[in-house]
């Protein structure tokens, strides 16, 4: 019998269809969903809709994202939400890799793989994306949703006023 994947976050799929993007989601393989689900604790139910989460032989989208947009990007992901027990790491390289980002903002570096950024754009949407999204945009090329990247702006305005 073959492995059966199974849709694991649904909403995005729903959510990106009314607005016409290619559906986002991720698939997880049977016989891989238990040891996922137990190193990242906070997997039983996604609260929001979930971008970036690519995998090995699942096709992602391809595009340009600005520096200022991954900037923001990066001082996000230096809150470091959401953090799991366990790390992942990127399938799309083919062998286990540690990844880092700088976050200006913040003033420190910090590895990927076992975090979240997450985002509320202005109409209330929560997007949560793994770290390794950075990782992701750099090296993989991967150019998210705009209203993913919208909502960065959204996060990043609100988390830090103060700036012009
Ligand atoms: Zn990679």
């Amino acid at each position: 019998m073959p492995a059966a994947a199974h849709l694991w976050v649904w909403p995005v799929t729903r959510v990106l269809r009314g607005v016409g993007r290619t559906p986002e989601f991720r698939w997880y393989e049977d016989d891989r969903a238990q040891a996922r689900r137990a190193a990242l604790t906070e997997y039983e139910q996604p609260e929001g809709l979930t971008i970036g989460w690519l995998e090995d032989g699942y096709d992602y989208n391809i595009d340009e994202v600005s520096e200022e947009d991954l900037a923001d990007i990066i001082d996000l992901g230096s809150l470091r939400q959401h953090r799991s027990r366990g790390w992942h790491s990127c399938t799309l390289c083919g062998k286990c890799t540690e990844h880092s980002a700088t976050s200006a903002r913040a003033g420190f570096k910090y590895r990927l793989g076992h975090a979240e950024i997450r985002a509320v754009s202005d109409d209330g949407v929560l997007y949560v994306a793994p770290n390794l999204i950075i990782h992701y945009i750099v090296d993989h090329l991967y150019g998210p949703p705009a209203e993913f990247l919208d909502a960065v702006r959204s996060e990043v305005r609100r988390r830090w006023p103060d700036e012009a």
